[in-house]
């Protein structure tokens, strides 16, 4: 109940979609009645959770934010959602994203953007409800709604999902742990795909040992996802004490970017130290194809975009257009009606890299360099380098007009530079809230890992917080 008395009174951040008021009264009951008659199911019964809109909830509309899915009440919960409800955990609603995951700052979803609960002004705060004229800071995207749910503690714990840096971004800006898990690691049957051969769900909480929890709950293999790896569970608390003087830290010199935020490169420089004080072995490593992450990202995403698309044509999901003249042109304009110029543009970039005389130059060569941007990774991690330590985001979270002003297309994907590597390495990364900036915004710095050392990755977090 108090969960669902904070969503009300933080509408304003317009971080939930749908709020699923009665199921949540009563699923808590029922924890409650197991709680009174000593048969808790585990660590998250009768725990409250938000998910993001982009996965599917069994006869609860989930839209993508997009006008496209509006009415679209899917038949089956994902994978990940059955989990945590089979667990007794309590879904308090559907949070608010960027369109179709595509975006950094969760203003471009058909339900208006999400504002950050660090930022917002007193002044702000007393028109409740209305469109403030005073700056406000962005959540991060595109699960930025997730974020804000957590942040502003109308839930416990809330999922996103993670291409590219969309649960690591909005959890650094709104001061969370936010683990992208290892591709494989949880199951991605019923996220609606944004790039299949990236996309996991991510996890957002409050702690390191809380997303420990979750992700102890939500992995394992699942017969409905191929991609799913085999790999023990460990339900065990994290440890209190890690011996740091065994861990060897690599620093890469190429996540120095243009635009970082000299107070995030001071306190990563602050951190490295006290590792190395504790003990640690600290040492610059390189990753030279780095650089070229961005437009390798541009062309995969495109391309997997463009062919994800082509299911919504009007006929099966969602919004299908009064324009029917022939079914071509019932495609065009259900399509033109039902998405916003962010997947338009992706879409029709995407068919551009798959065209015949393109394929080989763009998309086959972007695999090619997606490999290069993996082995990276795996050289340094055979070099006996267990952890690397990195910002998450170039700045703390930026104002909404500052972001809007900037090109959207552009902007969305340079503000993942330092996530979007292990996205396409398919390894493990977390970002842990360290500091805040002097506009009084988090910043947050990312540990990524080898495949599979996911625990490792937050049991360094828990050292950090
Ligand atoms: N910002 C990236 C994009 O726009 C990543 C999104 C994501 O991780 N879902 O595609």
């Amino acid at each position: 109940r108090k969960c669902l008395n904070r969503i009300k009174k933080s509408r304003h951040l317009n971080a939930y979609i749908t709020v699923t008021e009665e199921l949540a009264m009563k699923q808590a009951q029922e924890a409650e009645g197991r709680f009174q008659s000593g048969t808790p199911r585990g660590p998250l019964d009768g725990i409250p959770f938000a998910m993001k809109d982009n996965f599917c909830t069994e006869n609860i509309e989930t839209t993508c934010a997009s006008k496209m899915l509006k009415g679209y009440r899917p038949p089956f919960n994902a994978t990940v959602v059955q989990k945590l409800l089979d667990q007794g955990a309590v879904l308090l609603g559907k949070t608010n994203m960027d369109e179709f995951a595509m975006g950094s700052g969760s203003t471009d979803g058909a339900f208006g953007p999400v504002r950050n609960p660090w930022s917002y002004s007193t002044s702000y705060r007393d028109q409740c409800g209305q469109e403030a004229d005073s700056d406000w800071a962005i959540s991060g995207g595109s699960s930025g709604g997730s974020a804000v749910a957590v942040a502003s503690l109308s839930s416990f714990l809330a999922l996103g999902s993670d291409t590219g840096g969309s649960t690591r971004n909005p959890a650094a800006h709104c001061g969370l742990v936010g683990l992208k898990p290892t591709y494989g690691l949880l199951s991605r049957h019923g996220l609606i795909p944004l790039v299949n051969s990236l996309d996991v769900p991510g996890i957002m909480t409050r702690s390191a040992q809380e997303a420990a929890t979750v992700l102890g709950v939500l992995q394992g293999q699942d017969v409905k996802d191929s991609t799913t790896v085999c790999h023990p569970a460990d339900q065990s608390d994290l440890p209190d004490d890690i011996d740091i003087t065994k861990l060897h830290i690599g620093i890469p010199k190429e996540y120095h970017a243009p635009g970082l935020m000299p107070e995030t490169v001071a306190l990563w420089g602050r951190v490295a130290d006290l590792l190395e004080r504790a003990g640690a072995r600290v040492e610059l490593v390189s990753l030279p194809h780095t650089q070229y992450s961005i437009v390798c990202y541009r062309v995969l995403c495109a391309a997997e975009v463009a062919s994800n698309m082509a299911r919504f044509d009007g006929l099966e999901y969602g919004h299908r257009s009064g324009i029917a003249s022939s079914t071509e042109a019932l495609y065009a304009s259900t399509r033109h009606e039902g998405f916003n110029d962010v997947v338009r543009g992706r879409i029709l970039s995407g068919n551009y890299f798959l065209l015949k005389r393109n394929y080989q130059r763009y998309f086959v060569k972007a695999q090619q360099v997606r490999r290069l941007i993996a082995d990276d990774f795996s050289q340094v991690f055979r070099s006996g380098v267990h952890i690397l330590l990195t910002p998450t985001t170039l700045t703390d979270a930026p104002s909404h007009a500052h972001f809007i002003q900037e090109n959207n297309q552009t902007r969305s994907l340079q503000e993942d530079v330092f996530t979007q590597p292990a996205n396409l390495a398919g390894i493990p990364a977390v970002t842990v809230p360290t500091a805040l900036s002097q506009r009084g915004l988090p910043i947050s710095l990312q540990l990524i890992g080898a495949a599979l050392q996911d625990r490792k990755l937050l049991t360094v977090a828990k050292w950090l917080e």
